[in-house]
């Protein structure tokens, strides 16, 4: 079997053919203009999608066509009802355009559950059946797998992991509210910390760092704590127990056999997932006498949306 698998983001639309065993057999994208409206930018997408087919292989059989994206949708209908980083998509009938261009059923979901079931499937995760990831971005992303199944809750707005509160009155949140689990585990949480210790502390190795790096990102503070640095190993520390404790909260409430890490943040490997093992086993994996949490790093890279997106098809 054969599906379209599409990962739309606020700066480009990326898609891929997939085949039911999780292989990428060919990839095209596109750059978003994001002052034009959604249906030209869905109709000039579907210009790029029929090429690439016709490029391919004009005669495989597609199944159908999965999307993920971010926003607030309404994945039966096939509808976008906000998105933030796409205004102009606004009540865009996303499923029904593209159905009627290209022949095919349409299946959406946002992207971080898309993500979970590429990863689920096809990644990192594919041997378990209950597991939740956590994509560490500019915010905290998430989603849940349960007896093998997507969970997100009624009218698919659950498994908004990134808005458990973690600390009451604590740091405010995109979202709104304060305190979050995304306001201090997030990437854009640890620079926020990063550059308030950096402020303290003058002589930090964080300040040479930034240099070479040439700015102040999540890698400046994974760097100068390897070197040794005291500054940066606090920041470490801080961000670490917040983690921690998150994917304590989580495995206490849904005892997965694994927690897949993805994003920039967790790019570090072993480095950051080694001291998170540790708080996790110093601290029972939660409960006491309850079974281990494995830990992970995503394995698909780039190709989980759409990987996952063409699951969605195959499902
Ligand atoms: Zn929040």
């Amino acid at each position: 079997m054969f599906a379209i698998g599409i990962d739309i983001g606020g700066t480009s639309i990326k898609g891929a053919i997939v085949n039911d065993t999780g292989k990428v057999l060919t990839r095209f994208a596109m750059d978003v203009n994001k002052n034009a409206s959604g249906e030209d930018e869905v109709n000039r997408f579907c210009d790029v999608m029929i090429k690439s087919i016709n490029d391919y292989d004009n005669s495989i059989k597609l199944e159908g066509i999965g999307i993920g994206m971010p926003g607030i949708l309404d994945m039966d209908k096939g509808v976008v009802i906000t998105s933030p980083n796409l205004p102009k998509w606004n009540g865009l009938h996303i499923s029904k355009l593209i159905s009627k261009r290209m022949g095919l059923p349409v299946y959406i979901n946002n992207d971080a559950n898309v993500a979970t079931l590429g990863e689920a499937r096809f990644g990192s995760g594919k041997e378990y059946s209950n597991l939740i990831m956590l994509t560490l971005g500019t915010g905290v992303g998430g989603g849940i797998i349960i007896d093998n199944k997507l969970y997100d809750g009624n009218k698919h707005m659950g498994a908004e992991l990134g808005h458990m509160v973690i600390r009451v009155n604590g740091e405010k949140c995109g979202c709104g509210r304060r305190g979050c689990f995304e306001a201090y585990a997030s990437a854009t949480a640890l620079i926020r910390d990063t550059k308030k210790e950096m402020d303290k502390c003058p002589d930090s190795l964080m300040h040479d760092v930034s240099k070479e790096l040439g700015k102040i990102n999540a890698k400046v503070v994974f760097e100068a704590s390897r070197r040794g640095d005291k500054a940066a190993i606090r920041v470490m520390k801080r961000y670490v127990n917040y983690l921690s404790e998150g994917i304590l909260n989580y495995c206490n409430i849904f005892r997965p056999e694994v927690v897949v890490l993805s994003g920039g943040v967790a790019n570090e490997g072993d480095y950051l997932l080694d001291q998170v093992r540790h708080y996790l086993k110093n601290h029972k994996y939660g409960m006491k006498g309850s079974p281990k949490v494995e830990l992970k790093v995503a394995s698909l890279g780039y190709d989980s949306g759409k990987i996952g997106a063409a699951c969605l098809v195959f499902e």
